[in-house]
């Protein structure tokens, strides 16, 4: 079998908002091949339900935005950052709906504006541009068309990335820079060089580490694995949002129950019917996720209930159809009609606030490596992200990454040899049931003992059960033909490790990390947790 040496001048890992995003600005200056896992649209973005945070309502202002987005961050927010991505809002709005994508509308001649705006938790005004209920689907399959329209994009669907390639990993000397990566292509079941002068991770989110999840099946943290073992530093990991309302029911996988539906006055309610939100927060259902879902986590431990419920029914069937149109017709696939009745809800894993450290254009600590969407860590959500402000950053940093890529087009490559996969010592498979076991295990862990509440005695079990699983699936690996199952599993291991050495030295409660043995927040411990990888050579970023 020949193994391929695929070459462009820019390789995208990842086709959500952040990918897409990156191959339409980049694609007009240089050759682009874009890889995904799974098919293209498969991803958090095609999911995503309430919008993208935007100033634009008359009584609205960037300040307001800014503030409110260091609020909900918990004092680690970096101010250049939240102001550097919501000045860049409209901006990058207006670039979408350039590309064909059409946002709900007010009715003609309204005071408030052309565009529906619509509020969530933790936004002082209305601010969130939505199409209906659907806002993520319209984003990618809108620009998912034009990727594959422009001749300079080549896209391979169901390719995994395995690891990247850089001058280290060679044994070159000098700073270290990203050549490309090793792909697995499902097709043919071989890993093949992709060779690039710039790489881009954009690979998503680690909500799949944890059992529950609102993510698709592909956010398994492959990028920040990648850049991890790549020699990256990873910042802030212990900071994973729960969602607190994702649909409860056997047959519904991992359906979320948008944030904007509390926004339009949908109230939680225990079995009994009664409501308990503002025995909580005085914001109610609209205090910030974090909150409401250790609300929800609390009343059910405290009741020893299965889930609770959110209740819209009080509003006109018209104004629910019309504005939640995806959600009421899905619920009433598993028979429940939301205009007459509460939806049973319970909160899972939706968003990984840490990743890849990154400056203002998306770039790692390794030259002509930059990672942009849900698997960087800019500094933008600090320890807890303000709703419909993550397809924002997506969208921001695009733009930044692509400018300063542009700018070193002149960059000349490196000719340096890149040795095929090695696959001489590795057999099929003979124990396919030990990475489906550890996939359970792992999500099981990561859900009972670093989940929405800690405590250090269910930390340091986890920590445990890590190390011993880290040593099996490196010898699996080291042993195996690779899968898409296998990688996936060598990866989710990766960032479990990392979350619950983050979640160990947070020795406080703040934002999404809630530790019942330090329940308080501490002034002096108002910083990020940076995590240096033993092969950290190059320091690009300051
Ligand atoms: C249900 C849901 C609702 C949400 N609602 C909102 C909202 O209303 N507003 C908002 O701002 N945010 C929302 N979010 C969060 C937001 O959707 C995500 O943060 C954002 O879409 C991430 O985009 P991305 O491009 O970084 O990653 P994704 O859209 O997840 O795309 C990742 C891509 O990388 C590919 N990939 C991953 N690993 C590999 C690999 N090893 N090799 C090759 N390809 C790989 C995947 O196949 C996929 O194509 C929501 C998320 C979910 C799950």
């Amino acid at each position: 079998m020949t193994v391929k040496q695929i070459e462009s001048d820019v390789l995208i890992i990842g086709g959500g908002a952040a990918g897409l995003t990156l191959a339409l600005k980049l694609a007009n200056n240089f050759s682009i091949r874009l890889i995904s896992k799974s098919i293209l649209r498969e991803g958090s973005t095609l999911y995503a339900q309430g919008g993208i945070a935007a100033v634009n309502a008359p009584d609205d202002s960037l300040n307001s935005h800014i503030e409110d987005t260091i609020n909900a961050g918990s004092g680690l927010c970096d101010p250049a950052v939240v102001r550097f991505t919501v000045e860049h809002a409209a901006e990058n709005i207006q670039w979408l709906i350039d590309q064909g994508i059409t946002f709900t509308r007010n009715t003609s001649n309204s005071p408030l504006g052309k565009y529906h705006l619509t509020r969530e938790g933790g936004h002082s005004h209305r601010r969130v541009f939505h199409a209906t209920d659907a806002t993520g689907k319209a984003v990618e399959t809108t620009l998912e068309q034009r990727v594959l329209a422009h001749p300079q994009i080549q896209v391979d669907e169901q390719h995994i990335a395995v690891d990247l390639i850089t001058t280290q990993k060679l044994g070159q000397p000098g700073n270290n820079r990203c050549l490309g990566a090793y792909i697995l292509d499902q097709g043919n079941n071989q890993v093949d060089v992709y060779r690039a002068r710039f790489v881009l991770l954009s690979t998503g989110g680690a909500s799949k580490v944890y059992l529950y999840t609102s993510n698709p099946d592909t956010a398994t943290g492959d990028g920040i694995a990648m850049a991890w073992r790549a020699g990256c530093r990873v910042a802030n990991m212990e900071f994973n949002q729960f969602h607190p309302t994702c649909l409860y029911h056997p047959k519904a996988k991992s359906f979320l129950i948008t944030e904007a539906l509390r926004g339009e006055g949908g109230k939680l309610r225990l079995p009994d019917g009664s409501r308990f939100m503002d025995h909580y927060d005085e914001r109610a259902e609209l205090a910030p996720r974090d909150i409401v879902a250790r609300a929800i986590d609390h009343e059910m431990k405290r009741l020893g209930c299965d889930n609770v419920f959110l209740d819209i029914s009080h509003k006109s069937a018209d104004f629910i159809v019309r504005h939640f149109p995806t959600i009421h017709a899905r619920c009433l696939e598993f028979g429940i009609d939301i205009t007459r009745e509460a939806i049973p809800v319970v909160p899972a894993a939706h968003y990984t606030c840490g990743g890849i450290m990154t400056d203002l254009h998306g770039q790692t600590d390794i030259a002509n490596l930059y990672a942009v969407g849900e698997t960087a860590f800019t500094g933008l959500h600090g320890a807890n992200r303000m709703a419909s402000n993550s397809l924002l950053e997506c969208l921001v940093f695009a733009q930044s990454a692509s400018k300063q890529i542009l700018e070193q087009q002149d960059q000349p490559s490196i000719n340096a040899e890149i040795p095929a996969w090695d696959e001489s010592r590795v057999t099929d498979s003979d124990e396919e049931i030990v990475v489906h076991h550890n996939w359970d295990e792992i999500r099981r862990m990561m859900w009972d003992y670093v989940g929405i509440v800690r405590s250090n005695k269910r930390l340091q079990r986890s920590q445990r059960r890590v190390e011993m699983l880290k040593l099996e699936i490196d010898e699996y690996y080291g042993n195996f033909r690779v899968t898409n199952d296998l990688l996936e599993l060598r990866n989710l291991v990766v960032v479990a490790d990392l979350i619950i050495r983050s979640a160990i030295s947070r020795k406080e409660s703040r934002g999404l990390h809630y530790n019942l043995d330090y329940p308080k927040t501490e002034t002096q411990l108002q910083k990020n947790t940076i995590l240096v990888p033993e092969n950290f050579a190059a320091k690009k970023l300051e």
